[in-house]
């Protein structure tokens, strides 16, 4: 144990929290940086500028709370959303994290249960024990995918409260089946299960995938969460948001801390969303080098899985650690997620893309 672990562990700290160490993957000084699906895109001119008029507009009132009820935010976005929501489907929170945080705080808790499919979002174990919720580790097939049999019968056997689902699914990048969706639902019936589908990077779909808001109207313990850190490239901004019944908004209105999003956060969010042609245009060059890495890679004999986000997570390296260290020494930053044989890799511009691409291409050359 680190010197520095030796002495959290003096403190009077809860017992989940005893011998952790704080989440968060590198933040280096390295001229690509591909590690944390991020969109590398920036944040075209004048949605900066739209930002930069409405923030000075908000910093007139800051000696005044914000609108606790980021009514307009909630507006906006639920029209941003379309399928007919409102503003009282609509929540929001300092990123999507903050969101399924209080999701976990009102619906989970000592003696509830949330249920996972790892590989998956390394963050549902983290907030589960911050919450003092037991995390259960579901099973997928060899290739990572999760059917809906498959999945609805874990949800029965455990009698889950809260499910994780992840689409499409970090770090794999594949999405689910809606029929995975629907399945899980009902087979939660009988333990009342919140069913959370993340859909972070659902901008980053092909086309015509469909969203699992469709599902909404009829389920009451569906929740469909998103964020702006990646389509609309403000992961800097911190605003993640979520789509379910009113009744669900309204109980995590009684977790949410009074407040919580801040004037310059909600202006920032606003003004993105009514200014978001370049960033949707920025979305359609991502998927171009995303679809473009897959067929690199296979080119070069790698495995990458089907990817319907922002990156690509692929197999068939011997020594990941070798490759990924090699990367890094050539100024590329990609993710080791701890999976054997495979790395991820975040699509970035088309420069920054040919940069990995061609310090992969050459470890490779240099290994065979
Ligand atoms: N869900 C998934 C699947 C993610 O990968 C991430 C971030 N990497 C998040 C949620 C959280 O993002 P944010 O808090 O920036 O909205």
């Amino acid at each position: 144990m680190s010197e520095q672990l030796e002495r959290l562990d003096r403190l009077p700290l809860r017992t989940n929290l005893r011998g952790l160490s704080p989440y968060g993957a590198p933040q280096l000084e390295v001229p690509v940086l591909l590690n944390v699906n991020e969109n590398t895109h920036g944040v075209p001119a004048d949605v900066q500028a739209a930002i930069t008029e409405a923030v000075a507009a908000a910093a007139t009132g800051l000696n005044r709370y914000p609108d606790r009820e980021f009514t307009e935010l909630r507006e906006s976005l639920a029209e941003y959303l379309g399928h007919g929501l409102t503003r009282d489907n609509i929540w929001a929170a300092n990123g999507s994290n903050e969101v399924l945080q209080q999701i976990l705080q009102a619906f989970g808790g000592p003696g509830r249960k949330a249920l996972g499919f790892p590989p998956t979002y390394s963050m549902y174990p983290l907030l589960a024990s911050g919450t003092d919720t037991e995390y259960l580790r579901g099973v997928r097939a060899d290739d990572y995918g999760l059917d809906a049999q498959s999945a609805a019968d874990q949800v029965r056997e455990t009698g889950a409260n809260i499910v994780f689902l992840c689409s499409p699914n970090n770090p794999t990048g594949t999405g689910l089946g809606l029929d995975v969706v629907e399945a899980v639902y009902e087979a939660g019936e009988a333990s009342q299960a919140i069913v959370i589908v993340d859909e972070a990077y659902h901008e980053f779909a092909h086309d015509n995938t469909p969203s699992a808001l469709t599902l909404l109207p009829g389920r009451e313990r569906l929740i469909v969460s998103r964020t702006m850190s990646k389509a609309f490239a403000l992961a800097g901004a911190r605003l993640g948001y979520m789509a379910a019944a009113p009744e669900v908004t309204d109980a995590i209105r009684l977790v949410r801390l009074p407040y919580h999003l801040s004037a310059i956060t909600q202006a920032t969010a606003l003004a993105a969303l009514s200014h978001r042609e370049a960033l949707m245009a920025d979305v359609e060059d991502i998927k171009v080098q995303r679809d473009r890495i897959v067929t690199e890679l296979l080119r070069m004999g790698l495995k990458p899985a089907a990817s319907d986000s922002n990156y690509v997570f692929f197999g068939g390296l011997e020594d990941p650690h070798a490759i990924w260290q090699g990367l890094l020494d050539a100024g590329v930053l990609i993710r080791d997620v701890g999976i054997p044989g495979h790395l991820r890799v975040t699509a970035g511009t088309e420069p920054e893309t040919t940069a990995f691409l061609v310090a992969l291409e050459a470890l490779l050359d240099g290994q065979a």
